[in-house]
Formats: structure tokens, C-alpha cells, sequence
């Protein structure tokens, strides 16, 4: 395996920095890339996070899977982490890049355009090339809280055994979007999940313990690992729905996440702060609640509840 210049041998393990970018400082970015592979060949896993700079569940998912160490014993195949994948977006304390563009949509990218269109430009041509599939670690922007959740293109047959082999609590049926990393590497045939899980800037610890099993069961799955991991239970979801604010107003709810919920059920109410209008949220279907809005103050249209459907 090659990457970036450096070549790393069957049994061997490496840390290897791509270089993208300087900081008007003049400071060097690097994107820190762990590579551990087996003695025995097999299937080789990307697992990476810090996609948006702000998701720092996913970042701490991969802190734990640096420390398991198993990985630098793996059985067969390989394993390459990237646990903070947009550096001065995570430095910047944001979710997109200096310029506001999201690097989540900058797919496959170019050698010269933004900043995003770089970096996007390197993982494809240096990344892409040495995995088979991978894992991209995500959480609800905006003051979402996803409970954790895989999603993946049920179409793309390779992709819906992955997320079955991973086994988040939801397997959501998500069709690709344009520009976005996992759009350009299904293209490329090697299918990449995003799991997504509680939301920016907090640490969720169901969804970075799901997180570390679903990385576990994975591997333990291709036969890289052999660990005990808990049985997944994993709901599939074939299509979901958002709920939105009817008015302006303070958002209240006061059900469970992950729970479900019936058709015509109240799910929680937006008020006006001055007691004169209130609208109820209902659920247009039945279902799973696999995101909720946390922010108390919301505009009409913000998107509040997401139902997953079976
Ligand atoms: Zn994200």
C-alpha cells in the first residue's frame, strides 16, 4: 500500500500526513491518516470523522478506536483512520471551511480550486484509491440530535450489507447527494455509510458506544478482528420525514428519542413567547424518531422532528 510517498507493508502500521494546506500564519495543516494492515491480506476499511469541523462525537469515536489495541493486530485486511479529516474547520470551531463552503459537497474535487475542492481532491485521488469501503462519522447539524443511525442507499446492495454488518440501532434508507464524498466513492464502487449521531459540539455517549461497536462488529464481521461485540438490533428505515415549525415561536417537546410514535400523535407544540398562539406538532405517519430539534427557539419551516418510516 502507498500513500502520499510512503509504502506500508503487509503487518505493518504507519502514520502518514497528507499536506494540504498552510495557515495564513504560515503554519502547516496536515491531516493526520493512520494505516494498520495485518500480516494476512484482506479488505481494506477507511473509518474517518471531523468531516465538518464542529461533530466532534465521530472524532471521539475514532479517539477510542486509535486506543483499541487490536488494531495494531489486526487478523487479516486493513484499516485506515482519519479522525479529524477538516483541520481548520475543527481549528475554526465550524462546520464548514474558512470561505463557508460545506467540504461535504466539494466531491471528487480539483487540484486547484477552493480550498475545499483541494482537500476534497486529495482524499480522492490519495484515500479512495487504497480502501475497499469505509465508515464516515457524522452528527446532526444545527442543534439536530440524531440518534444514531447509518444511512445508505438501499439501491447500491453492496452498501445495505455493510450498514447491516456496522448494526446501528436505524439502518435509514438515504439517497446520494450531490458533490458529497459518499456519492463520488459508490461511483468508484466502494461504498462508504455515514453514521450519524447526537449533534454538534456535544458528546453523546450512546452515540459514540454505538459508534464504537458498529466499528467492532464491522470489522469483526470480515474476519480483521476478533473481538466480542454486542448484538445489533437494527431497525431499517426505508424512508423518513420531516416534521416543521407551522409558526414561529419556542419549540417544546417532551418525547423519547428513538421511540416510535403513531400517526396523528402530538409530538410537541411551537408557542408564541407571549402566550397567544400555539400550533401542535403532529405526526403524519408512523414511525421512529430518529432526530429531534434542540433548540428552543425556531422560525417557521426549521425542520424539527425527522420520523423514520419502515
Ligand atoms: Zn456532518
Amino acid at each position: 500500500m502507498r500513500l502520499n510517498g510512503t509504502t506500508i507493508g503487509l503487518g505493518e502500521n504507519a502514520r502518514v500526513n497528507l499536506n494540504v494546506y498552510y495557515l495564513p500564519t504560515g503554519a502547516k495543516m496536515e491531516i493526520p491518516v493512520y494505516v494498520f494492515r495485518a500480516k494476512k491480506k484482506g479488505p481494506s476499511v477507511l473509518f474517518m470523522a471531523g468531516m465538518h469541523g464542529d461533530e466532534t462525537n465521530g472524532i471521539e469515536i475514532m479517539r477510542n478506536l486509535l486506543k483499541e489495541k487490536h488494531l495494531e493486530n489486526l487478523e487479516r485486511g486493513s484499516v485506515v483512520a482519519i479522525p479529524i479529516t477538516n483541520v481548520v474547520s475543527f481549528l475554526n470551531r465550524s462546520r464548514d471551511l474558512p470561505d463557508g463552503r460545506d467540504l461535504n459537497r466539494c466531491f471528487p474535487g480539483t487540484r486547484s480550486g477552493s480550498l475545499g475542492s483541494r482537500i476534497a481532491y486529495d482524499l480522492t485521488k490519495k484515500i479512495l484509491p487504497i480502501i475497499d469501503f469505509g465508515v464516515d462519522f457524522h452528527t446532526g447539524g444545527a442543534e439536530i440530535n440524531n440518534y444514531p443511525q447509518v444511512r445508505c442507499f438501499f439501491d447500491n446492495e453492496k452498501s445495505f450489507d455493510l450498514a447491516r454488518s456496522f448494526g446501528a440501532p436505524f439502518i435509514v434508507n438515504s439517497a446520494y447527494r450531490e458533490k458529497s464524498l459518499r456519492k463520488e466513492s459508490s461511483r468508484l464502487g466502494k461504498p462508504i455509510l455515514v453514521y450519524e449521531a447526537g449533534e454538534s459540539f456535544r458528546f453523546s455517549k450512546v452515540g459514540i458506544s454505538e459508534g464504537m461497536n458498529g466499528c467492532l462488529r464491522l470489522m469483526k464481521n470480515l474476519k480483521m478482528l476478533d473481538v466480542s461485540t454486542p448484538k445489533p438490533q437494527s431497525i431499517t428505515l426505508t424512508g423518513s420525514k420531516w416534521i416543521r415549525a407551522r409558526i414561529s415561536g419556542l419549540f417544546r417537546t417532551s418525547k423519547k428519542f428513538g421511540t416510535y410514535v403513531e400517526k396523528d400523535q402530538i409530538l410537541g407544540v411551537v408557542s408564541s413567547p407571549y402566550a397567544e398562539l400555539e400550533r401542535p406538532l403532529i405526526a403524519p405517519v408512523d414511525g421512529f424518531l430518529i432526530g429531534i430539534n434542540n433548540k428552543p427557539v425556531v422560525n417557521e419551516g426549521d425542520a424539527l422532528i425527522h420520523i423514520g418510516t419502515e
